[in-house]
């Protein structure tokens, strides 16, 4: 996935034409925007912090949101998507880095999420970052864990038949993510360079 945050909309169309059709956005507005004067056929990731009440300009174009990360953001999707008879697919955006910063759901907290009942939620799978570190072994690790507790929610819930996403990876740590099943990694610098 082609992570467009803060880039304009020419460098996403030149990644268009060029064939890519997933991008990522983070913030509500920017993303708004953009979703509506481009293309219909992108599909649109949102991976950034989404607050309850910025729902409305990112639901109605995201094909899916890989950064659920609190039970109150995911209630309000629920919500939302009940109310506007949609589905929504979501990943669970689980704290893996070693930071204290990074937001996200513990494996407790995933577990009894996915233990309840969430009408208008499709969960995918699961969304992580590992820590900020040139150390591929902290990076390594932090990628198994996620991928570990992925592999243990497909067994412990066999009825979450669409849990089959794990995005992991970006631009200075994605061949290590895909030595442990990621199936997105969310590129940004390398594909357009800088953000400013
Ligand atoms: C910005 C961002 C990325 C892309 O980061 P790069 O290092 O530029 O590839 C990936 N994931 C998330 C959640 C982001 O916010």
């Amino acid at each position: 996935m082609a992570v467009s945050k803060f880039h304009p909309a020419s460098m996403i169309m030149e990644a268009y034409n060029a064939g890519q059709r997933v991008f990522g956005e983070s913030r509500p507005q920017e993303f708004a925007a953009k979703a509506t004067s481009l293309p219909d056929d992108i599909s649109w990731h949102f991976i950034g912090h989404l607050q309850t009440n910025k729902l409305k300009l990112v639901l109605p174009y995201v094909s899916m949101v890989e950064s659920v990360d609190s039970r109150h953001l995911l209630s309000s999707v629920s919500d939302w998507a009940k109310a506007n008879g949609r589905v929504v697919d979501v990943l669970l955006e689980m704290h893996i880095a070693s930071e204290e910063t990074k937001q996200g759901f513990s494996e407790e907290e995933v577990l009894e999420v996915l233990g309840q009942d969430w009408p208008g939620i499709n969960f995918r799978g699961l969304m992580g970052m590992a820590t900020n570190t040139d150390d591929a072994d902290i990076i390594r690790a932090d990628f198994a864990r996620i991928s570990e507790f992925k592999k243990r929610i497909n067994k412990e819930f066999p009825s979450l038949t669409g849990f089959d996403q794990l995005s992991i990876g970006m631009s200075s740590d994605w061949e290590l993510a895909l030595e442990y099943g990621a199936t997105i990694v969310r590129i940004g610098t390398y594909i357009f360079g800088q953000r400013v």
